[in-house]
């Protein structure tokens, strides 16, 4: 089963299953009563109950009870990028990134992409962010892909640049098959990240998001940031699905 599993078959016959799924009744990801819609992986009322606070920190995405950018923290050292998510990944939110995850649907990234899409819609609305000129998803090792046949942040994206009009870059590559950071110490992070990415295109425009599902230690997304603004003097925003908790 791993054999099929990281095949470029499996991936073919999955995408496959997927059309079929998508354009036949399917249930709730959350309930898994039937969806309202075949075009929907969420039945109306887990998607009204979908938790959202209304104001984070841009800084540490905790939640705040005005509209402030930072928090007091954050106020007193200031993060070098905004970062800008739905909410924390917990219950139910963490479902869905984990369906996303391990099922290469955009039906299914259209409905996380949406809960992000309407934060950004209101940080934009009240002018606490800018519009960036271009999105670009975290990318995976080339070996990463192959084997999992898609690319979640590149899914979050295209959604984001539709429901947003952004135009996607795609500039960028990871050149190491890095190891997952959240097992790693804070020195051996630094190391396995070193040189992780390289810009393959030039770099225009001079607001970037960087979309990825979760932002954990940030490690990733901060290599990331680094690597471009070493090509280009750019504003940079962090946005991600979800934030796991502060300790
Ligand atoms: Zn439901
Ligand atoms: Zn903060």
């Amino acid at each position: 089963m791993k054999i099929f599993r990281n095949s470029v078959t499996f991936n073919k016959f999955y995408a496959g299953v997927n059309y079929l799924r998508n354009a036949l009744p399917h249930a709730c990801l959350l309930c898994l009563n039937p969806t309202e819609h075949y075009q929907q992986y969420l039945c109306n009322t887990c998607r009204t109950d979908l938790p959202y606070v209304d104001y984070l920190c841009l800084g540490c995405a905790i939640p705040l009870t005005s509209n402030n950018k930072l928090c007091g923290n954050c106020q007193q050292s200031p993060p070098a990028y905004h970062l800008v998510t739905a909410g924390a990944y917990q219950t139910p939110v963490k479902e869905l990134i984990s369906a996303l995850k391990y099922r290469n649907n955009q039906l299914i990234a259209h409905e996380v992409a949406d809960l992000l899409a309407r934060r950004i819609t209101q940080l934009l609305a009240a002018q606490t962010i800018n519009k960036p000129d271009f999105l670009i998803a975290v990318p995976l090792h080339w070996k990463k892909h192959y084997q999992r046949g898609f690319n979640q942040a590149n899914l979050i994206a295209e959604c984001l640049s539709q429901k947003l009009n952004i135009p996607i870059l795609d500039c960028c590559q990871r050149n190491r098959y890095t190891k997952a950071q959240v097992s790693l110490t804070f020195k051996q992070r630094q190391h396995n990240l070193n040189k992780a990415f390289s810009i393959t295109k030039p770099i225009t425009g001079h607001t970037i998001a960087l979309v990825d599902d979760v932002y954990t230690t940030g490690s990733t997304l901060h290599e990331l940031a680094s690597t471009i603004i070493r090509a280009k003097d750019v504003d940079i925003q962090f946005w991600t699905i979800a934030r796991t908790q502060l300790e």
